[in-house]
């Protein structure tokens, strides 16, 4: 028999085996589309008007494009915890975001990113009081690079990238957290949304659940980095996991 993830008392800090998100290494792995060019194709030649000689003929300057992070395979495994206001943590599951040294993203910019989803009105928030500290925390939500994943993540195999929920530690990959997944594509944004979510919601006791139905919303605790199952994507977990709950 199977039982409803949903029926976990709320505050219950799941100890269950550890959760291994994301697809098939094959199956995702092209070119993100952050990475695309976006740009429509310039029209080669010289302006109207150009009358010039030959030393405006030449190429056109080449077009400055934003650089792309890089995220490293491999890191230090020593981490950056980001800074958080004192509030009261009074009956509330407390979580501290932290980013391996190394990665180009900044603990404060993605403590800010991870703190604006759960306690988004979208989201766990209309069940759960989950408050963001920089001290003993209940959860560990972590970003790092690929093999510091693995490790962190033992036994599972992550692969390198993949994201996982592994006792008190949520853990996302860099990776991913760079390129999105192929059911995201053109919404970098909703990816990381939706991976903060849905680890974080395996963290607050919810188990897997499939596409109830081809063309509604996707239940945040779908594998979505896997697909769809017809499913339309969706990042917020008031949406579809807790609507009739
Ligand atoms: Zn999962």
């Amino acid at each position: 028999m199977i039982t409803s993830a949903v029926a976990v008392p709320a505050l219950l800090i799941a100890q269950a085996v550890p959760e291994l998100d994301g697809a098939d290494r094959d199956a995702d792995v092209s070119l993100p589309p952050d990475l695309a060019d976006p740009s429509p194709p310039r029209a080669s030649g010289q302006p109207d008007g150009e009358v010039a000689a030959g030393r405006h003929r030449g190429p056109a300057p080449a077009r400055r494009t934003p650089p792309v992070p890089r995220v490293p395979e491999q890191g230090p495994g020593t981490f950056q915890v980001a800074a958080a206001p004192a509030v009261s943590t009074e009956g509330a599951t407390t979580y501290r975001v932290e980013v391996e040294d190394g990665l180009p993203f900044p603990a404060s910019q993605v403590a800010q990113f991870v703190e604006e989803t759960l306690t988004d009105q979208r989201g766990w928030a209309t069940r759960h009081r989950v408050v963001r500290v920089d001290g003993h925390a209940d959860l560990r939500i972590v970003l790092a690079t690929p093999e510091t994943v693995d490790e962190l993540c033992t036994p599972l195999d992550t692969g390198g990238r993949l994201s996982c929920r592994n006792g008190d530690n949520v853990v996302i990959n860099a990776w991913r957290w760079q390129f999105g997944a192929e059911s995201y594509t053109g919404d970098l944004t909703g990816y990381r949304r939706y991976v903060v979510n849905h680890e974080t919601g395996h963290a607050l006791g919810y188990a897997h659940v499939g596409c109830r139905k081809p063309g509604e919303l996707a239940p945040v605790m779908l594998q979505q980095t896997k697909g769809l199952e017809g499913c339309e994507q969706n990042p917020w977990p008031a949406r579809a996991d807790l609507v009739d709950h």
